[in-house]
């Protein structure tokens, strides 16, 4: 189960107290709670904002900081935003955030797939010399046969197209 910052509103698994802000967190979250996906400013917002409208994911976003900058003075919005979405839309959002290259997959998520490596490995090394054999002689055959397609393939082809015009 997620765990869920009422203050800075992110998720956070295994932990009790937001290490951001030091708040405790609260126990699971609604399909309906605003959940923070990236804090963006700027044409980066703008770029993030508009392919999530494209997506038809709902979001709010809001000031990080309400800070005066000189470029109030120029009218150019300079404030850093917080992009939330429902939770309910939290995993479309971060894939269509990672396909825009608005964040990097999660580093908990690469770590989660460097184990799953790991495993698989394990598990080779876990079969028997026999087994490793067996799976080594079928991975070349289906090679084999693969190429063997490819080749009778183009030939079949070629052969087709003689026909035509001989
Ligand atoms: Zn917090």
């Amino acid at each position: 189960m997620k765990n869920y910052c009422n203050r800075c509103h992110r998720l956070y698994d295994d932990i009790d107290v937001c290490p951001n802000c030091k708040k405790p967190l609260q126990k699971g979250v609604k399909p309906s709670t605003p959940v923070a996906v990236v804090s963006a400013s700027g044409f980066e917002r703008d770029r993030i904002t508009a392919a999530l409208s494209d997506e038809n994911i709902p979001f709010a976003s809001r000031a990080e900081k309400k800070e005066i900058s000189a470029d109030a003075v120029t009218g150019i919005d300079n404030a850093k935003y917080r992009i939330e979405v429902p939770y309910s839309y939290y995993g479309k959002a971060i894939d269509v955030l990672v396909g825009i290259n608005a964040i990097n997959p999660a580093k908990e998520d690469l770590e989660a797939a460097d184990e799953a490596t790991e495993q698989n490995e394990d598990e080779f090394e876990d079969m028997s010399p026999r087994k490793r054999m067996f799976v080594r002689i079928i991975s070349i055959i289906l090679l084999i046969l693969v190429v063997a397609l490819v080749i009778m393939g183009v030939d079949a082809v070629t052969a087709i197209i003689k026909d035509l015009f001989v």
